[in-house]
């Protein structure tokens, strides 16, 4: 059997109280899978800040690098006024482990959706675009002028590409193996950009794309391109439509959360940080610190953030295992939590989803 080392980083507020239960269906997966894991907690946010001066330890970097083959981040609880030293420990780690894609599926089960089911994943370039930070004010004649730079780069182009590319042949294996829950029949990659204007910067990322998925291995996969500001018209009117986005940094960053406002509670919305052979599993909602210590936080989030893990560490059919699971909780739709209109507890909602497994 396969053994799998996961680092669990709860972090502040209902971090707390979903972690557990990523770490619960973990354990609870059939045997016949041949897959074990072994957990080991580490802190990190901001209480873990204000005990030890640091957001991020060393310990927890160090561990994540030395010993674990994936990790769970619940959530992190940031100051509303700047608190000097302080900065988001998530950010931190996605540079320290080259976590270079942010993945963000959104999909809507039969019972969940109110007009055609969606079923499309985001995945955002992570490490450049604008988020290099590299900005400056001079002092013109006319007042105060502000500029940034926005780098895009053929290594970073290729690479998000190439595991978009990967997510759809894999989301097609996923479909295969539990037909009837996607609405796609081929697997699809939409390059979003805007070459038109910005013709070098994101006219690279757009011909890189391009080249990384004119690649044999993908020879299965329907490449399409969106200028992004109609890509966001098409994501709401047609969402139904679309299966992989690829887009640089800031881009995706806004489709993304634009597409988790598709499906209702940010408490079903899950993402990974993905490098090269590493994952972190990461529910898409903060600490929710309104229902904090109420054992009323969804875990759904956080059971499809281990999912995506999972197939990450190229273990589909545990992925898939647990997907059909909390489909199927939220279709019968008996076990819901407030956000839902439901009243089930994190604890009812997970003990639900583990029956089905
Ligand atoms: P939030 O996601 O914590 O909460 C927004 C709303 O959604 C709240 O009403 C909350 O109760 C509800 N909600 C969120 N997750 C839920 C779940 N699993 N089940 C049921 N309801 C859920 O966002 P916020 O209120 O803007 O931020 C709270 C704190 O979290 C802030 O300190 C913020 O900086 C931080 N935050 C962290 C992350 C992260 O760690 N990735 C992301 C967003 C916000
Ligand atoms: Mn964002």
């Amino acid at each position: 059997a396969r053994t799998l080392r996961i680092g669990l980083i709860p972090g502040d507020g209902i971090g707390r109280e979903v972690i557990p239960a990523g770490r619960r269906i973990l354990e609870a997966l059939p045997s016949s899978l041949n897959l074990k894991f072994s957990f080991v907690d580490l802190d990190a946010g901001f209480e873990t800040f204000q005990k030890t001066g640091s957001a991020l330890p060393d310990k927890t970097v160090d561990t994540l690098k030395k010993e674990c083959d994936g990790a769970l981040f619940g959530a992190v609880s940031s100051p509303s006024t700047k608190v000097a030293g302080y900065s988001s420990p998530i950010v931190a780690l996605r540079k320290k482990l080259d976590l270079y894609a942010n993945v963000r599926p959104v999909k809507t089960t039969a019972g969940s959706s109110n007009g055609k089911p969606i079923d499309l994943v985001i995945v955002r370039e992570n490490t450049e675009d604008l988020y290099v930070k590299e900005e400056r004010t001079v002092e013109g004649p006319n007042g105060k002028v502000a500029e940034a730079i926005k780098r895009i780069s053929e290594r970073a182009s290729h690479r998000i590409s190439t595991i978009a590319g990967e997510i759809a042949l894999r989301r097609q294996g996923i479909r295969e193996a539990a037909p009837g829950t996607s609405s796609h029949s081929q697997p699809m990659v939409t390059i979003t950009h805007k070459s038109n204007v910005l013709s070098q910067t994101d006219g690279l990322f757009r011909e890189t794309a391009r080249q990384a998925l004119a690649a044999q291995k993908f020879s299965s996969v329907h490449v399409e391109e969106q200028i992004v500001d109609s890509m966001v018209y098409k994501l709401f009117r047609q969402p139904e439509y679309y299966d992989v986005i690829v887009a640089p940094n800031l881009y995706g960053d806004i489709l993304s959360d634009g597409a988790a406002a598709l499906v209702g509670s940010l408490g079903l919305v899950p993402s990974a940080n993905v490098g090269d052979g590493f994952a972190i599993g990461e529910p898409c909602h903060g600490s929710a610190p309104d229902i904090e210590g109420q054992g009323i936080a969804n875990p759904i989030a956080t059971l499809r953030s281990v999912a995506l893990m999972l197939e990450f560490l190229n273990e589909p059919d545990a992925a898939a295992k647990i997907y059909t699971a909390v489909d199927a909780n939220l279709d019968e739709a008996k076990f819901l939590s407030p956000d839902m209109g439901g009243k089930a507890t994190t604890q009812q909602v997970l003990d639900d989803v583990l029956k089905r497994l």
